[in-house]
Parts: structure tokens; sequence; C-alpha cells
């Protein structure tokens, strides 16, 4: 007979032997007939997996499965279908964007135009009298294959007349109907001399040659934040079933953890919430977080959050919920950049800097750093480089989130210093002809997916979800194997094989959650976080990758959506 994997590594087997009752040691389930890729360190498949209480026993073959099971175990037939790890998001606000969930119909990956209208008309159509139909980011016009043209006014009102519409396309620009403009109290009509006197969302308004709003309002990030001031707060109680239904929603895609960067204008309740949803052991997605609830911009802002950083411990949290890191944006002066612009922090910016990183030095944080432009990569290598020589920064795992454009060179300086790297998703949706035009054909190569694989650095899949990208790690996946943006046009020259792919996106993660030896692999002794799907991610031709839909998730083994 061959080895079960989880001998060694499970204790508890070993006692089976020793005459302890079998039906204390047995497995509560076990999952037989499958193909189960397990992502461990040899990325094995095997065709069972045992799960006992929250955590993974043993893996091997039905027969071996078969054989550790006793009355009391659930056998389930996976009839085939493949099982991979529950799927983790190294970037995702997924925190902030629960306060307005139960109002949001989510267009990732969609498409087409046309069934864009569907989903937001289904969604109004099922929400209560009055209450706000919104779509908060995640998708943008050059995704769609049908037609790219603005939604006008007249379709935002067909989605719903006697209820306000607010979309937004990622940060860049959103539309409103009707009920939106008469909720504002901004005219619909408005003269030239009305135009031109016309402040805050109402000089962000488009309209036509005859004054007429189209609808939609333009204005990138300051427009969409003054938006979100309008609209209509949501109840405590409200806001507990918010976390519960987007969480489920992630399930359903995937996804069983998320390291949530915090972000401009989230609510620090929302901490607070998730962690008293956990103490009632409800929650179904695993969220490490980082120290957010502010945008730091200036001196005084800098040294507030240095007094947090040293009255707040980080790692104190459970399996469910934990504060992790300092980040992603602790000084926006120094490291705030963009697609395609760089900081360039002038001398006082950088002393702030250095002050927050020292202080989470001194203090055993990890940091999440928001980097994009080598330029600003480089001022804070620099800087961690000047720290590393008192503080060594590599059992801090400190990482650089985005990196979209990280050089080869910076690798390496990453590397020696025991940094990690997030890259990104986003230019999965298109609309990259910014980049092209400012970087040409570099652009083929951010990020560099490639380079980071062949690096030997630490590095992991995500999406900067929910509102700058879309938050679907499958099509995540497929855009790292396949290089496409959802329009099907070639965006990407740096792809990841299959496997690469998918142990950045479970494993490698984990890893830069400090969660390795609790996640990110089906492995005797990691928590149960397992995805079934309806077709194989293995085999499937490469194109239907982004088509995957988990069957069912099953997250410290409990089956938390879908069905076995
Ligand atoms: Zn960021």
């Amino acid at each position: 007979m061959s080895t079960i994997r989880g001998l060694i590594a499970v204790p508890v087997l070993l006692a089976l032997g020793h005459g302890l009752s079998s039906a204390q040691e047995a497995p509560d389930r076990i999952f037989i007939n499958g193909k189960i890729v397990t992502v461990d360190d040899y990325f094995s498949i095997q065709e069972a997996v045992a799960v006992r209480g929250e955590r993974f026993l043993a893996t091997g073959s039905s027969e071996e499965m078969r054989a550790l099971a006793d009355a009391g175990t659930t056998v389930t037939d996976l009839g085939g279908r493949t099982v991979i790890p529950g799927l983790i998001d190294n970037h995702n606000h997924v925190i902030r964007a629960t306060e307005y969930w139960p109002n949001e119909a989510r267009l990732d990956g969609v498409t087409s135009r046309a069934e864009a209208l569907e989903i937001l008309k289904a969604k109004g159509d099922a929400l209560p009298d009055g209450v706000w139909l919104m779509s908060l980011g995640g998708w943008s016009e050059a995704q769609f294959l049908d037609s790219q043209e603005n939604f006008t006014l007249a379709e935002l009102d067909a989605l719903a007349a006697d209820r306000p519409v607010f979309i937004q396309a990622l940060y860049s620009h959103a539309y409103a109907n009707t009920a939106w403009f008469e909720a504002m109290g901004i005219p619909l009509s408005a003269n030239a001399d009305e135009q031109a006197a016309a402040e805050g969302l109402a000089a962000r308004v488009v309209r036509d040659g005859s004054g007429r709003a189209t609808g939609r309002l333009n204005g990138g990030f300051p427009m969409v934040e003054e938006a979100l001031l309008g609209f209509p707060p949501v109840s405590p109680e409200a806001q507990v079933e918010a976390v519960k239904t987007a969480f489920l929603h992630l399930n359903s895609i995937g996804l069983t953890a998320v390291y949530d960067p915090a972000g401009v204008g989230i609510r620090r309740e929302g901490y607070a919430r998730i962690r008293e949803i956990a103490a009632e052991g409800e929650l179904t997605l695993r969220v490490y977080h980082t120290l957010g609830g502010s945008m730091p911009r200036t001196p005084q802002d800098a040294q507030d959050l240095i007094a947090e950083i040293e009255a707040s411990k980080p790692f104190q949290g459970d399996d469910f919920v934990d504060l992790i890191a300092v980040g992603e944006i602790y000084y926006a002066p120094f490291h705030w950049d963009g697609t395609t612009e760089a900081m360039e922090p002038g001398e006082e910016d950088i002393h702030w800097a250095r002050e927050i990183l020292l202080a989470s030095a001194r203090g055993g944080w990890s940091v999440q750093t928001h980097a994009v432009q080598p330029a600003t990569i480089d001022h804070l290598l620099d800087l961690t480089e000047e720290l590393n020589a008192v503080h060594p920064v590599r059992p801090l795992r400190w990482t650089i989130t985005h990196a979209d454009n990280i050089t080869a060179e910076q690798l390496e300086r990453v590397r020696r210093l025991g940094m990690n790297v997030q890259l990104r998703s986003n230019p999965v949706m298109g609309g990259r002809e910014p980049v092209f035009e400012h970087f040409g054909d570099a652009a083929y190569h951010m990020p560099p997916l490639r380079t980071a694989q062949e690096s030997g650095v630490s590095y992991g899949l995500g999406t900067d979800g929910t509102k700058a990208a879309q938050i679907n790690p499958f099509v995540t996946l497929w855009w790292a194997i396949t290089g496409k943006a959802l329009n099907g046009e070639v965006i990407q020259h740096q792809t990841l094989t299959r496997e690469e792919a998918l142990i950045a996106t479970t494993r490698a993660n984990a890893h830069l959650m400090f969660m390795e030896h609790d996640i990110g692999a089906i492995k005797p002794g990691l928590l149960a976080d397992m995805v079934v799907l309806d077709r194989d991610y293995m085999a499937v031709p490469e194109d239907e990758i982004k088509e995957i839909r988990p069957v069912a998730t099953m997250v410290g083994g409990r089956i938390v959506y879908g069905e076995l």
C-alpha cells in the first residue's frame, strides 16, 4: 500500500495504530473520486481528501481515505471533479466594499454591454422601494465586446425610474439617472452661465450642446469621492447583513481569504463589525487586514499614524480575522503613485515615511507599500535598505503592492531584503491605451509576471478590487495565463503557466500574510479551505479558465457556498 501523505504530518493518524478508538480519530468527511490539485510543495494531484474539524486530515487515493473513515464519516463522491485550494486575493478592499454591498450590482468580468444592463436592471428590480442602485467600480466599458459606448441617461432611467442609480466605471467616471440628479439637487438642464458657475459634483456633469445632462460624470477619483458623500447611510443592522452577503459572493467565485489593504474612505467601524461577526462564528471569508482608516497626507497625519502603530500590536487575531500590517498607503506624498506617474517626494515627505517605517520595524510590523513606478519603488527600497541596517526587515516580510513596473534590478534588491511583491490583474479590464501611449511596448511587460516568477522573489497575484479592479480570481488566473484583456486583446507578453498562476493565487499569497502554515494548499494539518470546480482548471482550453465556476466552496471544513 502506498503511503498516505498525512501520516507524517498528522500525529493523530499515527495514534490510530496505537489502539485509540477510531471513532475519535476518523475524518468527519472524505471526498473521493476527484482530481485534487493540492498545490502542495510538489504540486501533487491526489484522488481524495479527508477533513476532520476545521482542517485537512489526509490526502491520497479514494481507497486510502475510505480506510480512514468510520460509520460517522460522511462520504462524498466528487464524480471526477477538480478541487483546488481556496483562492486568496492578496489585494482586495473588501471591508470598504461591504458598506454599500446590498445596493450593488457587480459587473466583474462581464464582456457584453447588453448583459451589463440586464444585470443592473435585475438588481434594481430586486431592491426595496427607494433604495439606490449602484455599481461601484470593478468594470470599464473597455471590457465589453459588443459596444464600448457610454451609457445614456435614457438607458439609466430605463434601469430604474423610481430610484437613484449611480454606476461608477473604475475610478474614472460614472453614470447616473434622472432620480439621482433630483436627489442631489443638480438640474438636468443648465444654460452656459449656469454651467460656468457650477461647483462640486454639478461641475462634473457632462452635458450635450443644449446643456442637457448626458448622464455621465467625469472627474476621476475626486468626483467619485464626492459622490460617495451623497450616498444614503446604511444602518448598522444592514451593514452586518451586507458583510455576510458580500463574503458569500466572494465564496461563490472561489475566494476563501483576502488581504485587505484598507483604502481611501473606509470607515473604521467596518473592522469592529467584522470582528463581531467572526466572534459569532459567522465569517465565511478569512480577512487579514492592514492598520487602516485614514489616508495620511500631512506631517500631523504621519504623527497620528506613528502613535497608532506604537499603540497597536499586529497578529493578535485568529484564523478568520487579523490585523497584520501597516499600509497600503501610510504616507501618500511619499508613495501614492499612479499607472503612469511616479512620486517625487520632498525631503520632508521622505522624513515622515522614514519615521513611519522605523516605528513599524521597531514594533514588529509588516508593512505593505503601494508603489507602482520604478522611481517610487527606488525611494522605498533606498529607505528600506537604510532601515534594514538597524532593524532587519526580512522577518517582517514587507511587501511592495501593485509593483506594476518593478524592474529586474529592483526585484534583486527586494530578494536580498527578504521583501515580497504583490502583483495585480487590473489590466485585464482593458483601456490600456494611456499606458501604451506612455510606455510603448514596455507596457506588454507590466506587470512583469515572468520576470518575477524567475527572480526567486516571493510574489503573489491579486486584483486591487473592488473599485479599481474586478475581483473574480478566475479572470485573474486567465489573464495571467493568456495575457489577454477581457475584450480579447493581448495586452501582456509576460505570462505564467497554469501551475505558476495557481500557486501565486494560493500558497504564495498565504506566505505574504504569514499564513502558509494554515492556508494556501490542500495538505494535512492546514485549514480545510477548498473549492470544487465545475470544470478542470488544469485541462480546459485556456480561454475557458475565466468561465470556471465553483460548484462548492469550503472554508474551515464547512461548505459555505454550493452543494456537494
Ligand atoms: Zn494601491
